[in-house]
């Protein structure tokens, strides 16, 4: 086959380094009978040596070149390809337990992973490389630089842990950042439920979008003075103080309302 070149607007950085590709693997430890999903196989780093040990295995991608030589290569018995935008993807299709890995498109990272938010009954697990960067807002604490909306919207679904980094000579072409692989366990929705999670996400939006301001000032279209007496949360704070468990009470808080 002739070589593929990589194309920048599918953000390929094909994975090359067989240590990391190995460690990669051993942290997903892929088990027969999983029902496994790669996003952006690429040419096949991560594929081949995730299959081994499975009966089947799903993947989704976009770029029509790349298809046409995983169509070749792999038995369509043994990979289903999903031709397609990930973005666009009903992973629930695919049906429950499903462990979704990948080495994404860092261009389109951030609405992929509220996109698979979505699906979180459906997920077992997920490990992702990703940006560093992001890598660390999502897993960032409050009162951190780091913290905000993509750490609160994706805390609320996901336990996540930052697996270990992946410098860019683990790639080609390298890409201009460091890498990081992460891990997202789907939470108990017991544990806290949003009555309604476009209202959470309207708050966390709202309360980020001027992050050096107080709560009184962000939120003033949805929480009065007395509704800040009654959460019991101090409308001098700023959004970056606020927890995960405390954004969704202020939503459960207004929705009630909003339903009126
Ligand atoms: N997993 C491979 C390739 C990573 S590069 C490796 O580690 O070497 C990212 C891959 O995602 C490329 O194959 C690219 O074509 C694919 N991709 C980019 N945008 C996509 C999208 N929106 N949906 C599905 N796949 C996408």
């Amino acid at each position: 086959m002739s070589k593929h070149i990589p194309r920048k607007r599918f953000g390929q950085h094909f994975l090359c380094d067989h240590d990391i590709i190995a460690a990669i693997v051993s942290a997903i430890r892929p088990q027969a009978g999983d029902n496994l999903v790669e996003i952006g196989p690429g040419l096949g780093a991560l594929t081949t040596p995730l299959m081994a040990n499975l009966t089947h295995f799903h993947v989704v991608e976009l770029d029509r070149d790349i298809i046409a030589r995983l169509q070749r290569t792999y038995p369509a018995d043994k990979l289903t390809i999903h031709a397609g935008d990930a973005l666009a993807f009903d992973f629930a299709s695919l049906g429950t337990r499903l462990r979704i890995v990948g080495n994404l498109p860092y261009n389109i990272s951030t609405p992929l992973l509220f996109h698979l938010a979505e699906f979180a009954p459906n997920i077992l697990d997920m490990h992702f490389m990703l940006q560093k960067e992001v890598v660390e807002r999502m897993t960032a604490h409050p009162n951190t630089h780091d913290y905000g909306r993509l750490s609160v919207m994706l805390q609320y679904r996901f336990d996540m842990e930052s697996l270990f980094d992946v410098p860019p000579t683990a790639f080609d072409p390298p890409p201009k950042v460091d890498s990081a692989i992460v891990r997202m366990l789907p939470r108990p929705p017991e544990d806290m439920q949003a009555i309604n999670v476009d209202t959470l996400a309207h708050v966390v939006s709202t309360a980020f979008a001027q992050r050096r301001k107080t709560l009184r000032n962000t939120l003033a279209g949805v929480l009065k003075p007395d509704d800040f007496v009654h959460l019991d949360i101090d409308p001098q704070r700023r959004a970056e103080t606020v927890s995960v468990a405390d954004f969704v009470r202020i939503a459960n808080h207004i929705q009630p309302k909003e339903n009126k």
